[in-house]
């Protein structure tokens, strides 16, 4: 089979790493890709939201099979293009990529089925916004309705933040993504992530997994794309685990059906496991970076078998398989990252690292410059593990990353900590 794989993350390179060990593939693709795809996979010089141009591509050199990872194209309708030029292609159409498109949309979704979420108002005005603050008081979540990679939501801690991010949301912070706003109440608890293949009513769960979207250790200072994720986590139980299923995703895929919006591919459900329960922070219509990269370390059957039989209607038949194994990625990222970064850096020290057999390095913001390895994005590299022990992977995972060299690169110390401090308290 030759495979397309859309994006240029690092859980565009998990995916291709783990596609390319497949007995059905032929041959690999990748637009655009990183440094660190091109490795495996054949650079196709299309942006992951060149719609048109993909098709063309894929048309063209007969791809029998598209991967979409991030979640831009697939709200642009990257599939419903794909599928109307009778190519195959594993992703949600752009009437289900909503769920994570707008933030509106999944809220009141949320409501409507009533599926576990924080208690919310819905706004398109700053008068009723600053007076639904005032009421609620303070720490309150604030969020852009659409898509703003990670960077539209602001827990304020005062009122005067609170109603200073609304005003900047409704002058135009976001652009048409800040239009609409969400303001919620902030939940206590700890975050997990709860990843599955979907096929309109049915599902397969992947390995649970934690993120880590705080730029720095302890969960402080602002919220990234994500440090570091670690693979399983313990405070999903398997009680919790079936509640999550019943009373979150099953309902979910339900729900999207009998709205007309029938899901095909990956549904992630950021979740708030706290005194108030379980409570669904986001759906995202895609897998999660970082929580990709230690999940397909852990994947021991074929993703692609998956993927196809998935799309051949045939998900009752997919069983994956998981290792034993505890995994952890650590993300490695520009100084200044969320904000304003340098790029063009020289990065050293991979293949030294990759030297370890349960090391490997996925790429996200890399490329190469006069035959070097430089910096290209925020978030450079993501650096994973797997070990025996939660505490082996971590150990394993920090020598890695203390062999890697880019100048101002940052990265936070305390991946694993929390299912760590769960294990053994
Ligand atoms: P992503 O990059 O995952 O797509 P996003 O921009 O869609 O992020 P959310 O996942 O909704 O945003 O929120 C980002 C982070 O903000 C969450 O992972 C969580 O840490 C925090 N957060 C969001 N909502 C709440 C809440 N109601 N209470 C407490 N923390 C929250």
């Amino acid at each position: 089979m030759k495979v397309l794989v859309v994006g240029n993350g690092g859980r565009e390179h998990a995916l291709a790493w783990k596609i390319k060990q497949s007995p059905l593939l032929s041959k690999l693709y990748v637009a655009k890709g990183n440094a660190g795809i091109w490795q495996i996979a054949e650079k196709v010089d299309i942006s992951p939201t060149d719609v048109e141009r993909l098709v063309e591509f894929a048309r063209k050199e007969k791809i029998d099979l598209t991967v979409v990872g991030p979640e831009q194209p697939l709200s642009e309708g990257i599939v419903d293009a794909f599928e109307d030029a009778g190519l195959r292609i594993f992703g949600h159409r752009k009437n289900a990529a909503i769920l994570e498109a707008s933030k509106v949309f999944a809220k009141n979704f949320m409501k409507k089925y009533g599926i576990p979420t924080a208690f919310y108002e819905t706004f398109d005005n700053e008068n009723e916004a600053v007076d639904f603050i005032k009421k609620m008081g303070t720490p309150i979540v604030i969020k852009a309705d659409g898509l703003a990679a990670g960077k539209g939501v602001v827990i304020a801690y005062t009122e005067e933040e609170a109603i200073k991010t609304v005003k900047d949301m409704f002058g135009g912070k976001f652009g048409e993504a800040s239009k609409r706003i969400v303001i919620e109440e902030f939940l206590e608890g700890e975050e997990a992530s709860y990843i599955a293949m979907v096929k309109g009513e049915e599902l397969v769960p992947m390995a649970t997994s934690q993120d880590h979207k705080r730029v720095f250790d302890g969960d402080k200072g602002p919220n990234t794309g994500g440090m570091g994720a670690y693979s399983p986590a313990p405070v999903i139980t398997p009680e919790i685990e079936k509640e999550i299923l019943e009373k979150i995703m099953y309902p979910t895929l339900k729900g999207m059906k009998s709205e007309g919006r029938e899901m095909c591919g990956f549904l992630y459900a950021g979740l708030m496991i706290g005194p108030k329960g379980i409570n669904v922070l986001e759906f995202n219509v895609r897998m999660g970076d970082p929580e990709t990269q230690p999940i397909m370390r852990r994947l021991e059957s074929d993703l692609l078998q998956h993927m196809v039989d998935i799309l051949e209607d045939k998900i009752n038949q997919v069983e994956p398989v998981w290792s034993d194994k505890w995994s952890i990625g650590v993300v490695m990222a520009s100084k200044g990252y969320p904000g304003k970064y340098e790029k063009g850096f020289e990065i050293t020290g991979v293949e030294e690292a990759e030297k370890d057999p349960d090391i490997v390095v996925f790429h996200a913001g890399t490329d190469i410059k006069d035959g070097k390895l430089v910096t290209a994005g925020g978030r450079v590299l993501t650096v994973t593990a797997v070990g025996d022990t939660l505490v082996e992977a971590k150990e394993k995972v920090y020598r890695a990353v203390q062999k890697i060299h880019f100048e101002g690169a940052h990265y936070r110390k305390d991946i694993g900590d929390k299912g760590i401090k769960r294990l053994y308290k």
